[in-house]
């Protein structure tokens, strides 16, 4: 939790679960949402480590007098949903819960962690704790905090918060979430379609915005934000009907949707809440899928490998029996459930070569193409391609060129910078789009916790800097450097069909770009901090080890 977790402020009671990530070797770093953190804090804890592995399935109670480690044969098993009903039934029905579905159990490489209808996603963090048997975490407390001026606080926050009120980007985001962004993208090019193979969509209006908004019964968010940016769906007609989820928000639509040139939003919904309830990573699952559907339309796998499935673009119906098959590693699941670049580099026959990821983790919902600089931030993330770290805001307003591949290294190094302070303060990445600015945040840092260093913002940001900079070097230790800092050979070397203005377009200078992106952080050109930078940000402490690993 950040310091300003619990409290009455907007979009900051989210929590970091950090590890290192089972699918890319690299850190793992998944800031989510729900209510679950300010009700740890509550009970008294910022955080939990958990170190070692339970030998048989357990959970973690957590209330005022302490943490008991229980046991949890009888929730094993169980999707997530189950879990936490059950684990309300015994401990009452305010109990916050945070648990691991069937595909963590099963130590798919993608799984995540679920507080309701929030989810800890991307890097595997999930996988972690099935690896160490922990099914769920349980938490019972009530608040308030307590903080160090608790009167000026109040005063300053009720103020942001009427500020922020009436603001367009914050009501866009109450009324649609996310998937606002779907046609806009499509037109630029930006939302990949089949694998990345292009970028254009026939009948994509079915599942975008406006179709989804037709279907939404109420929002739901995160704890104490006004904006709640969670639209939950029901599908009401058709073999799905009934379906709920939380979503998709614009990444789902994609990867689940869009990618797999699915335009059917009964089942995109449904298989939405299908890995809610199994612990699935939407993005990786969707992505692998789409990497399975283009190795079956090129004949380097056929319905022999695919335990009889027919993956052909378009079809959902294979990709609900998939996202079952891999939460239960069951057949050619199995595989799946190993991510593009492990599936690939065991199927063979040039399979590499449609793995779309980078470190490991598969891509967003972001052609890098068709918007460079944020293709330099997939291929620079520490934890992976991911979009949650760092956004090229300007380049996707088209404040800035989209296409040119210069002058790009400072602005992707300051994207990183400022997400990894709001990951820092544990705040919402949307925090700039509903307008809660740097100022209001360290004049609310200040008031809660009394530290008057925080009134600079740029002391703040620092710390953000820091923490991107030792993300880094983590990885140096295991073994990154420059030649992870890529993008698939797709976008390196293939023109990008039908894409609207990024039509042919391929990324032709990354090397140009990692210089300036090195050289804006402080990094040699092999992409790893200098002793100098690291001194700068008071990291003298990992200077010896960083010396060890870069002989
Ligand atoms: S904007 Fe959405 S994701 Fe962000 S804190 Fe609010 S409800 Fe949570």
């Amino acid at each position: 939790m950040g310091p300003l977790g619990a409290t009455t402020a907007m979009s900051v009671s989210r929590m970091a679960l950090v590890t290192k990530s089972p699918l890319t070797g690299a850190i793992a770093k998944s800031v989510m949402g729900g209510s679950f953190g300010a009700f740890l804090k509550f009970a008294g804890y910022d955080g939990i480590i958990v170190e070692g592995e339970a030998d048989k399935p357990v959970y973690l109670h957590i209330d005022k007098d302490g943490i008991n480690i229980l046991d949890a044969v009888e929730l094993w098993g169980l999707d997530t949903q189950q879990t936490h009903q059950k684990l309300r039934e015994k401990h009452g029905k305010s109990t916050q819960v945070a648990c691991i579905g069937p595909a963590g159990e099963k130590l798919v490489r993608y799984a995540v962690l679920i507080s309701d209808l929030r989810v800890g996603g991307r890097t595997g963090v999930g996988t972690v704790l099935g690896a160490k048997k922990i099914k769920a975490f349980a938490v019972n407390s009530s608040g308030p905090l307590s903080l160090h001026d608790a009167e000026g606080f109040n005063k300053l926050n009720k103020e942001i918060i009427e500020g922020l009120k009436a603001g367009q980007g914050r009501i866009k985001m109450r009324d649609f979430g996310t998937s606002f962004l779907t046609l806009g993208f499509e037109k630029n090019g930006i939302f990949p379609v089949k694998n990345f193979q292009e970028g254009h969509l026939e009948g994509l209006e079915k599942i975008s915005e406006e179709a989804l908004a037709g279907i939404k019964i109420k929002n739901d968010g995160c704890y104490g934000c006004m904006t709640k940016c969670g639209q939950v769906r029901q599908v009401t007609e058709g073999p799905y009907k009934g379906a709920v989820s939380e979503g998709p928000d614009y990444e789902t639509i994609w990867s689940l949707g869009g990618n797999l040139a699915n335009t059917d939003i009964g089942a995109l919904i449904a298989a939405d809440s299908l890995c809610d309830k199994l612990g699935l990573d939407t993005v990786s699952a969707g992505n692998t899928i789409g990497f399975a559907y283009e190795l079956y339309q090129r004949g380097i796998i056929t319905s022999k490998d695919t335990d009889g499935l027919e993956l052909n673009w378009g079809d959902p119906a294979p990709m609900m029996t998939l996202l079952e098959k891999i939460s239960r590693r069951d057949g050619f699941g199995k595989l799946l459930g190993e991510g593009t670049k492990r599936a690939a580099e065991k199927i063979g026959k040039g399979a590499q070569d449609y793995a779309i990821q980078v470190k490991g983790l598969e891509l967003p919902a972001y052609e890098p193409r068709a918007v460079k600089g944020y293709g330099l931030i997939l291929a620079t993330a520490n934890i992976g391609a991911s979009h949650m770290y760092g956004r090229s805001r300007d380049e996707l307003a088209g404040k800035k060129d989209k296409l040119t591949e210069v002058d790009k290294g400072q602005d992707a190094a300051q994207a990183e910078i400022l997400q990894a302070t709001q990951d820092s303060v544990v705040q919402c990445s949307f925090s700039p789009v509903t307008g809660f600015n740097a100022q209001q945040r360290s004049q609310l840092l200040v008031t809660a916790t009394g530290f008057k260093e925080f009134a600079d913002p740029a002391y703040v940001e620092k710390i953000g800097e820091r923490t991107l900079c030792l993300e880094r070097c983590f990885n140096v230790r295991e073994g990154f450097d420059r030649k992870d800092d890529t993008l698939p050979k797709r976008m390196r070397t293939e023109q990008l069909k039908d894409a609207g203005p990024a039509t042919g377009q391929v990324f032709k200078n990354l090397d140009g770009l990692l210089d300036e992106f090195y050289d804006a952080l402080g990094y040699t050109r092999r992409g790893i901090p200098s002793e100098a930078k690291l001194k700068e940000l008071g990291l003298d402490w990992v200077v010896k080890d960083i010396k060890k690993f870069t002989k």
